[in-house]
């Protein structure tokens, strides 16, 4: 052993003692004190357990992170206790100081190997040589070698304790660790900037709120299983929860995968469109355009040049070439709607274009070859049509190979509110109005009615509903009343002034259940009885009152007071 290392080996015993005399064990009070700090004197193996269990919950990058700034608080604290007990050392003493407190609490047995320090100009380079790292072997007997350094409490402690005396953020990093598989830890400190990759470090400075973290991870296992236990994520413009309609949706996306011929069946207003553009939407064509055309909309004599196309001259008024819907949907979607509609000239075309893919233009013999998926749909049985020798049998086999039917709307009532919702939220959007809902008349309207016209008249309903309700109010049953009251299967109706059309075929029941339903009120029934005998009556108000089994006066009272109403409602 040479003289200089022997003579520093007694140096540093010698401050060794100075610092012991610094630990207090008080069995009376059961504390242990490190100068005015409390200290815990803990079982290295269960510290290193709470470590391993800390990683496995959190995961490495997480754990490290939480151990550095641990230990960056210790190097904090124990650079407080040298302030306070070293006033006046030197700068070298001061990291000397660090050294040996973090060899006396068990952590790590430090040599200094090199110090050039200047507090005063800020100036800090530090190596020193780490043996026994409690925190390296833990790691390296829990998790076996690791690629990186693994001591990352003591770093963040000889951070920790430097950052402090500097007075300036001076980053450590570990060139050696025991848990890397070398004999010893090494470590370097300087000043943070001076280290190019000095942000990746700085990073487990930051402290995160796992707290924050876990509400967040809870909050996204919440949403995935409410997702799961719906069952589907429907698109947004796909609306219902009843078994019917899933079951339908449920068709659709399976032939959205395959390229298969889909036949949409369904009453009028169902949302077959919507039905065909998640189709489309869903399918590998989704890039790709997707075209609709109804077919009972266009002019017999028209359709084909609108399907397929037609050359310059082919008929008078074609004054310019120009392509179809089929060329125009070409790798994309045709939805034809309607297609009960189609001629049979038509239908042949048609068939040529499921079979071969190809398509003339009208007034041309050129060939094209398109790839357009086809999707039609129908509000009548084309069965019957075929028998009438209106449809093509051929043609009807390759639609029919992929049917879905959608149900109307009367058949999956529990979707009613969802849609009503859905639409007043589009609408006041539209409208810029802020609406409260619907009030529970309106609700019991809604429900009540058997809807002919599908989701397009309850969408239609829902619009006036939204024009016509205040703003910050709610949706009433007169807002939505007129279009309602207008359909067959509701066999009482109001004119265009507002008034019951008593001439409709209704029946005390009608009007009973108008009444219950919340459609109509009592006073909208007596005000439509009083009216219906005024009429009758050639507005002899004797006669009327006669009719309605009631005494001149009282009549003239109910007539009276029923003007009054009217304007009362015309002034509010
Ligand atoms: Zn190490």
């Amino acid at each position: 052993m040479s003289k200089v290392h022997s003579l520093r080996k007694k140096a540093n015993e010698a401050a060794g003692d100075d610092l012991r005399g610094l630990v207090h064990f008080c069995a009376e009070s059961g504390q242990i004190w490190l100068h005015e700090h409390r200290m815990l004197l803990v079982h290295a193996e269960a510290q290193g357990g709470m470590r391993k269990e800390l990683i496995d919950t959190l995961g490495m990058d997480r754990a490290r992170g939480l151990l550095t700034r641990m230990g960056y608080a210790s190097g904090m604290h124990d650079a407080e206790v040298f302030c306070i007990r070293k006033q006046g050392a030197s700068d070298i003493e001061a990291f000397k100081f660090g050294a040996q407190l973090h060899t006396l609490e068990g952590i790590v047995k430090v040599t200094t190997i090199k110090l050039d320090v200047d507090r005063a100009k800020g100036r800090y380079y530090g190596e020193y040589l780490w043996e026994n790292s409690w925190e390296g072997q833990w790691h390296q007997h829990h998790y076996g070698a690791h690629s990186e350094p693994v001591c990352w409490s003591q770093i963040g402690y000889a951070c920790g304790y430097t950052t402090a005396l500097m007075g300036r953020p001076i980053l450590y990093k570990e060139v050696e660790c025991v848990g890397m598989g070398n004999k010893n830890c090494r470590i370097i400190g300087k000043p943070l900037e001076e280290w190019e990759d000095a942000a990746d470090h700085a990073r487990f400075f930051a402290p995160e709120s796992i707290a924050e973290k876990l509400i967040d991870l809870q909050t996204q296992v919440v949403q995935l299983r409410s997702a799961i236990s719906e069952k589907e994520k429907l698109p947004a413009d796909v609306v219902g929860n009843s078994p019917s309609f899933l079951s339908a949706y449920g068709l659709l996306k399976q032939a959205a995968t395959s390229q298969i011929t889909v036949l949409l069946l369904g009453e009028t207003g169902v949302g077959k469109e919507v039905f065909a553009r998640t189709l489309h939407e869903q399918s590998s064509r989704s890039n790709e355009s997707f075209i609709a055309i109804n077919c009972a909309a266009i002019p017999h004599d028209l359709v084909e040049s609108e399907l397929f196309g037609v050359e310059k001259g082919a008929y008078t008024g074609a004054i310019a070439a120009r392509p179809g819907r089929f060329e125009r949907a070409n790798g994309g979607t045709l939805f034809l709607d309607e297609i009960g509609d189609l001629p049979l000239s038509a239908q042949a075309k048609l068939l040529r274009v499921l079979q071969e893919g190809e398509i003339e233009r009208l007034g041309d013999h050129k060939i094209r070859k398109v790839n357009v998926r086809l999707v039609a749909a129908t509000n009548i049985d084309l069965k019957v049509l075929v028998k009438e020798g209106k449809f093509r049998s051929d043609l009807y086999y390759r639609l029919n190979a992929f049917q879905i039917e959608i149900p109307p709307l009367r058949e999956r009532k529990e979707d009613i509110s969802l849609l009503a919702e859905r639409y007043m939220e589009k609408y006041s959007a539209i409208q810029g109005k802020k609406l409260r809902g619907f009030t529970d008349k309106a609700k019991r309207a809604l429900l009540a009615y058997p809807w002919p016209g599908n989701i397009r008249e309850l969408q239609n309903v829902i619009e006036r509903g939204v024009i016509l309700a205040p703003s910050d109010s709610r949706i009433e049953v007169d807002h939505m009343l007129p279009i309602c009251g207008n359909e067959q299967s509701l066999e009482y109706s109001l004119d265009s002034n507002g008034s019951l059309n008593i001439d409709q075929p209704e029946t005390e029941n009608d009007l009973f259940k108008a009444v219950m339903n919340g459609v109509m009120t009592l006073d909208q029934v007596e005000a439509a009885l009083i009216d219906a005998a005024m009429k009758k009556a050639n507005n002899n108000l004797s006669a009327a009152s006669r009719i309605l089994g009631l005494t001149r006066p009282q009549f003239a009272y109910r007539l009276k007071r029923l003007s009054e109403n009217d304007q009362d409602g015309m002034e509010s």
